[in-house]
């Protein structure tokens, strides 16, 4: 099961500390969130579990962590500049301004249903802001709208700096910004969001190749973090809405509470990217055709040693946001059961690595100081085991304790009754099964270690 509708998902994450408007409190701002307590956590997870895939389990990638303000020589060159519009129309009636492409009724305003639009024209989605203590225009850089600009401009340091050589890949994780005409489904489609990216480089004529393996691994991976295969699809993305790079796109959709829409974009962004930022391109039989006068002093290129000549790799691409894997992935974890005849409860059933919180450890009886210290122990060496946060609830209320942390996905509660200053056990509540058992003090960690594998 599923959450039903996208409120009952919003309605958690405000109760319960996952995400807030923000600026709420001067009225908000469109398209921005910030993540609270358990959002931080969540999403956190997330980038971890993702970054040990593509990192830290592979022998062929590196990472970067780049600056997002970005030149405008590099969005220029990247296309961006001339390229990333969206169709924008005005409806001359209500004022209101929306995206041509998501009218749902065609030539009608979805707000006041006048027909009275203006044509659409291209509107760039680049955040513009002023470099240094003078704000005349001349000094300015972009907000990155993609994070993968600065992993092609650094690629010669990386392949300098490392030995690196084609196939590998860079990872990087980070912000993004776009100035979104009708941000809308919670964090869905906002103006400021993160993404996880990887350019993989390959050899021109192993492209095609490559770019299935990520789309099956990618597909694997979401799998992997609990979105059940039937939710996900695989699009192929129509020639004539291929980006100004690529080839081929595959996109991986989700089914969203409102609908089913791209998590992901694996794309085949051919040379284009290294070829728009490498001088004398003309040494190159570049396929791209907008690449043209970079002013870039560097060769992004390779030495094929077997042939002794020199080429720019090809690049996979697989791109997913963050923000729409954390709303997959609350969504796929929601779950409204029946406790008993009266009674309702409401869980995140999510993996264990990826819960906000591990373990709670909950002292039967408020501030007494036998329990509570026991208590702190026991939070403390789960705590040392590294998996996460655990933490310790001194509100000596158990079924309140047990709701908020169901509701958080808390994979484990552990009660430290009276009983346990005898005979040094604690009962652990599994948040699933809502089964309890006794497991002595001694043999915790081991208890607690099996819910991460
Ligand atoms: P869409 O067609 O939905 O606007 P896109 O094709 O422009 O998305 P990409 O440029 O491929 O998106 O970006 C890669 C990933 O970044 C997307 O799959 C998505 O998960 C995420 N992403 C893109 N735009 C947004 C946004 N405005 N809000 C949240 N996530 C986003």
């Amino acid at each position: 099961m599923t959450a039903q509708t996208m409120e009952e998902l919003v309605s958690l994450c405000k109760r319960r500390g996952f995400l807030f408007q923000s600026n709420d409190i001067y009225g908000g701002i469109k398209g921005l969130y910030d993540y609270g307590p358990m959002g931080v956590e969540f999403k956190n997870n997330l980038k971890q579990a993702w970054w040990k895939s593509m990192v830290y389990e592979r022998d062929d990638t590196e990472g970067l962590d780049a600056s997002i303000l970005s030149s405008p020589v590099v969005l220029k060159h990247s296309g961006h500049e001339d390229t990333f519009t969206d169709p924008l129309v005005d409806c001359r009636a209500c004022k209101s301004r929306w995206r041509a492409d998501q009218l749902f009724e065609n030539n009608k305003c979805p707000n006041c249903k006048s027909e009275d639009l203006t044509e659409p024209r291209p509107f760039n989605l680049m955040f513009k802001t002023a470099i240094g203590p003078v704000d005349d225009g001349s000094s300015f850089a972009y907000l990155r709208p993609e994070t993968c600009q600065q992993i092609f401009t650094n690629f010669k340091n990386i392949l300098d700096s490392t030995s690196r050589t084609v196939p590998f890949g860079i990872a990087q994780m980070g912000k993004a910004f776009r100035n979104e005409i009708t941000p809308r489904n919670f964090i869905f489609r906002v103006r400021e969001f993160e993404q996880m990216e990887l350019e993989f480089f390959v050899k021109p004529g192993t492209d095609d190749e490559w770019h299935e393996y990520w789309i099956n691994k990618r597909i694997e991976w979401w799998i992997n973090q609990g979105i059940k295969k039937e939710n996900l699809k695989k699009i192929e993305v129509e020639k004539n809405e291929l980006a100004h790079y690529s080839k081929r796109t595959v996109d991986i959709n989700y089914v969203f509470p409102h609908g089913e829409e791209e998590l992901e974009g694996v794309a085949n962004r051919t040379d284009f990217d290294l070829g728009s930022h490498t001088k004398n391109q003309n040494d190159f039989k570049i396929t791209s055709e907008v690449m043209k006068n970079s002013s870039s002093t560097t060769k992004l290129a390779v030495q094929d040693l077997e042939e002794k000549k020199w080429y720019i790799p090809y690049v996979i691409e697989p791109s997913a946001g963050v923000d729409r894997g954390v709303l997959a992935l609350l969504n796929e974890a929601y779950r409204e059961e029946n406790v008993d005849r009266d009674n309702k409860r409401i869980l995140l059933s999510l993996k264990p690595h990826l819960s906000p919180i591990k373990a709670a450890v909950i002292p039967l009886k408020k501030n007494n100081e036998e329990l509570v210290n026991l208590s702190k122990e026991i939070k403390s060496n789960l705590q040392k085991l590294g998996l996460g946060r655990v933490v310790l609830e001194n509100s000596g209320n158990i079924g309140k304790n047990y709701r908020r942390h169901d509701e958080i996905g808390t994979p484990i509660c552990l009660t430290v009754d009276f009983e346990t200053l005898e005979d040094k056990s604690v009962t652990v509540r599994d948040r699933d099964t809502m089964k309890q058992e006794r497991v002595s003090i001694e043999n915790l960690s081991e208890y607690y270690k099996k819910y991460f594998n």
